[in-house]
């Protein structure tokens, strides 16, 4: 029998809020332990929580980039359950009134074609604390930091449309790139402010039923996530080819040895509507209101640089994936250089470049006016592309202009035609046996005599001068 996998995810995104949910703590978990912490979100008894706007007003952002239906009365539960890191006993969620019901997003699929992917609703809840494990002497101990207890996320689960372990990760790429451009969140998974679970099960091809379900966590990249799917499924077939039943658990993924281990039966507590956080009741005018703050999304911005620039569809995606890297693109061919080569030095030089001296566009020294710079140098001739990439180097090492470094060290091209013949000269009568094969009808014997004659101009020769000289030369 062939089978095919049903997969759903269920994705929690910390929101990039400057508070927590229901009190004025700063939302920075990462600052010293205990630190960002009052009786709300230590949870102490008799503590009132109080909704922060802040947080719905990001949260609703990220549900219209993600075409939700924000619902117009949305409500919190209390998710009972006990652990240490929720001395409480209960996580305010929404359970049953969630913010946003429906919405998707479009991937496209392993053949290329544009699959749309449903999700099933959106919903805010708090962050529980963080335990952490360490030993004292030989006693392990265990510690908790409540910096992150009742810090703002959201919860999005999908339908179960996807079918592969491709379809999966490209619904969390898409998802990620939308919650980025809206600047509510910063979506990353090895952080941790984004974190997956994939709920796999299997069925015959071609059927429709819902057969039980398997829960994988602990994924912590997108790659994580598409590994530990694959795994589940052949794990899966395995089990049903065996006559062995699939049971409801959960189960976590180790990525050293690449599979996944049962950890426990899948738990779900009880939910009952909280009595001290009032219902949230949105207006058509609020959610218009948030609507206009949303930023031109990324498919928008996808046509909007085919129609403008002159992109290929590629380039343009390319240039749209980052809302910083869009902007940066914008910036560079607003100071004159030309879209397409723009996009094509960010994508082959700059960003490998960015990436070796550990910079984000934030911190970037290669501004968009000393991009554009050299690029405008490249385009005019003045350097070649060689020395283009040289400068390109200096630019991250020295506060000096394009135009300086070229003067400093002596990049500018060199097109002047009587020192490029006597380059060819020199060149020719040091080759013969190439200049022989290129008379005999070797005509790729071309190239050698450029490269030689390049490197006796210590790289700064336009080549294609070159070439013409030499075919002259020869002829
Ligand atoms: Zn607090």
């Amino acid at each position: 029998m062939v089978y095919e996998a049903v997969i759903g995810l269920e994705i929690h995104v910390q929101l990039s809020c400057t508070s927590k949910m229901f009190c004025d703590c700063p939302n920075r978990p990462g600052d010293d332990p205990n630190t960002n912490i009052c009786p709300i979100c230590l949870w102490l008894p008799g503590a009132v929580p109080r909704f922060s706007l802040e947080t719905l007003e990001k949260a609703t952002l990220a549900c219209l980039a993600l075409n939700c239906d924000i619902q117009s009365r949305s409500a919190f539960d209390q998710k009972v359950y006990y652990y240490p890191d929720l001395p409480k006993g209960f996580q305010l969620s929404q359970h049953h009134m969630p913010l946003s019901r429906g919405g998707w997003i479009d991937i496209i699929d392993e053949n290329g074609k544009p699959k749309n992917l449903r999700l099933h609703h959106a919903h805010m809840e708090e962050d529980v604390a963080k335990l952490v494990h360490e030993t004292e002497g030989r006693t392990p101990i265990s510690l908790v930091d409540f910096n992150r207890a009742g810090t703002p996320l959201i919860e999005i689960v999908t339908e179960p449309d996807m079918r592969s372990p491709h379809d999966a990760m490209a619904f969390l790429k898409v998802l990620r790139t939308q919650l980025r451009y809206t600047g509510c969140a910063e979506c990353s998974m090895d952080q941790g402010t984004m974190r997956c679970d994939a709920n796999i099960s299997l069925r015959p091809h071609g059927s429709d039923q819902l057969n039980t379900k398997v829960e994988v966590k602990n994924m912590n990249s997108i790659q994580h996530v598409g590994n530990a799917i694959a795994y589940e499924i052949k794990r899966q077939t395995e089990s049903l080819k065996n006559n062995e039943p699939i049971v409801l658990h959960t189960r976590l993924w180790d990525p050293e040895k690449r599979i996944t281990t049962a950890m426990r039966a899948k738990f779900e507590g009880p939910c009952v509507p909280d009595p001290a956080v009032t219902h949230i009741l949105i207006t058509d005018e609020w959610q218009q209101n948030m609507a206009s703050k949303l930023p031109e999304m990324p498919q928008q911005k996808v046509k909007r640089f085919v129609r403008q620039y002159g992109l290929t569809h590629d380039e343009a995606a390319q240039m749209s994936s980052e809302r910083e890297l869009s902007e940066y693109f914008e910036a560079v061919v607003k100071l004159g250089a030309s879209p397409r080569t723009v996009a094509n030095w960010i994508a082959t030089q700059l960003l490998p470049a960015m990436k070796e001296y550990g910079h984000e566009f934030a911190t970037t020294p290669v501004t968009a006016r000393r991009f554009s710079g050299l690029i405008m140098m490249l385009e005019k001739n003045e350097i070649n592309s060689n020395s283009a990439r040289s400068v390109l180097t200096k630019l991250f090492q020295t506060a000096q202009s394009p135009e300086e470094i070229v003067d400093q060290f002596g990049f500018r091209q060199v097109s002047d035609t009587g020192m490029l013949r006597g380059i060819v000269d020199q060149v020719v009568s040091d080759n013969m046996s190439a200049v022989e094969n290129y008379k005999n009808g070797n005509k790729k014997s071309i190239g050698f005599l450029v490269g030689q004659a390049m490197k006796l101009s210590q790289g700064k020769a336009d080549p294609k001068r070159l070439q013409e000289i030499i075919r002259e030369k020869l002829a």
